[in-house]
């Protein structure tokens, strides 16, 4: 595996266990299959439990079962589910950096028991309900709304491109407590068998496929009080945990560009044309020089990122730079080493083409190329061209 100047010697053994211990999962239960799963349109959901198993869900959280780990082995835990398909890496990111984040962040006693455990064993799934059909790349725009009776909040409102809603057992919806001076942006965690909750499935994607998407109908949806989490008020709360997914993201894109670029290193020296293999060509030499140098500035700045978080320096703006740059490197790399397996290059047999495609959702979610562009735009000027 492309490790060009050697990060590996950095790792430490339970960071390596880590990454081992996900590589072979991916090279067992999901490469044999992946495939066909993303042509179906289906999530291999026996896994989610194996994953939950495995500790691949929150793992850089502590208690209730967590279990702690270094944020470089978080990062490389992404790095290797991505590799085999950025459904896979949404899974985790979703129920580990966007549900169970903000419950052990901002939760209270009872529910991070009530939660927690299930959710780290893969015994429960949980969705993060953001973005709604208005509301996309400004969700503080965002129309749900909550209102207080007695001890009770009634919700109303509609999400839309919620990963996993139609599979969840519990939704994390942020949305307006209309109750409170200046209605609030508060989260919710609203049981999905509540009545007047409906998870309608979104059926049309030509990306991320393996991956199961939908919406959030909120209609006179009832909650007891003690489901809001208390301990955030404020778009700060939604923002903090995209801050969490973003950083598994900046590392799993690599993970899609690194697959890529083996899958195409074995075939140009495999494919013969002319009269010897590919890779004797300049033209394919050069398409590899490329991908392996994007790929290997990508890991250096996801390292670094891991070393600042560890810190507690971490911004939310270094993030941004590090999930705008990854991921555009992944789309870019992901489509040329797709031409360089010719035909064969279109078919889901080999991963480029899944990979490439997967990764026009990732460029998209979690804050577009563009969003995160001005967000390094006014962190750069002092000047916001977005408000
Ligand atoms: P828009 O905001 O309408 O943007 C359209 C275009 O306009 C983009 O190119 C954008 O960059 C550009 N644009 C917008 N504003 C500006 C500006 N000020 N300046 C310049 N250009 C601008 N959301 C969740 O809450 N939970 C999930 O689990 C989740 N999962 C998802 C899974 C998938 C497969 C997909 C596709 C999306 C998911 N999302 C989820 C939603 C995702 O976060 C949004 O799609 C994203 O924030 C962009 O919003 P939008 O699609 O409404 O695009």
């Amino acid at each position: 595996m492309l490790d060009y100047v050697e990060l590996e010697a950095d790792l430490g053994q339970e960071e390596r266990m880590v990454r081992d211990t996900a590589r072979e999962f991916v090279e067992e239960h999901v490469k044999p299959d992946i495939g066909d799963h993303f042509e179906a349109g289906t999530f291999p959901k026996e896994l989610i439990p194996e994953m939950g198993e495995l500790g691949f869900y929150a793992p850089n959280l502590d208690g209730y079962g967590l279990p702690n780990l270094s944020e470089t082995a978080y990062g490389l835990l992404m790095q290797e589910l991505e590799a085999a398909d950025s459904g896979l890496r949404s899974m985790a990111s979703v129920q580990g950096a966007l549900v169970m984040y903000p419950i052990h962040a901002f939760g209270s006693e009872e529910q991070k028991d009530e939660w927690l455990p299930d959710l780290g064993e893969g015994k429960a799934v949980g969705c993060f309900g953001l973005t709604e059909p208005e509301h996309g790349s400004n969700p503080s725009g965002m129309e749900t709304y909550a209102e207080k009776e007695g001890d009770e909040y009634v919700l109303n409102g509609s999400k839309t491109w919620i990963t996993n809603s139609p599979i969840a057992d519990v939704a994390v919806v942020w949305a307006r407590d209309r109750s409170a001076e200046d209605s609030p942006v508060r989260g919710f965690l609203v049981e999905t068998e509540r009545d007047g909750v409906t998870t309608n499935k979104i059926d049309e994607k030509l990306s991320l496929r393996a991956s199961i998407t939908g919406e959030i109908g909120l209609q006179n949806v009832t909650i007891p009080e003690e489901n809001v989490l208390p301990g955030v008020s404020g778009m700060k709360g939604p923002l903090s945990c995209l801050t969490q997914a973003r950083y598994g993201i900046a590392w799993g894109a690599i993970g899609a560009a690194r697959d890529c670029f083996e899958t195409a290193r074995q075939y140009a020296t495999d494919r013969e044309q002319f009269g010897g293999p590919i890779a004797r060509f300049q033209l394919q030499q050069d398409k590899l020089a490329e991908m392996a140098t994007q790929i290997t500035t990508s890991q250096l700045l996801a390292h670094r990122l891991a070393d600042l978080k560890e810190r507690g320096d971490l911004r939310p703006q270094h993030v941004s730079m590090a999930k705008r740059n990854n991921v555009r490197m992944a789309r870019d790399q992901a489509r040329i080493a797709r031409e360089m397996l010719g035909g064969n290059g279109i078919t889901t047999d080999y991963p480029p083409m899944r990979h490439m495609a997967n990764m026009e959702t990732v460029y998209t979610y979690e804050g577009t190329h563009d969003i995160h562009t001005l967000v390094l735009g006014q962190d750069l000027t002092g000047i916001a061209a977005f408000e």
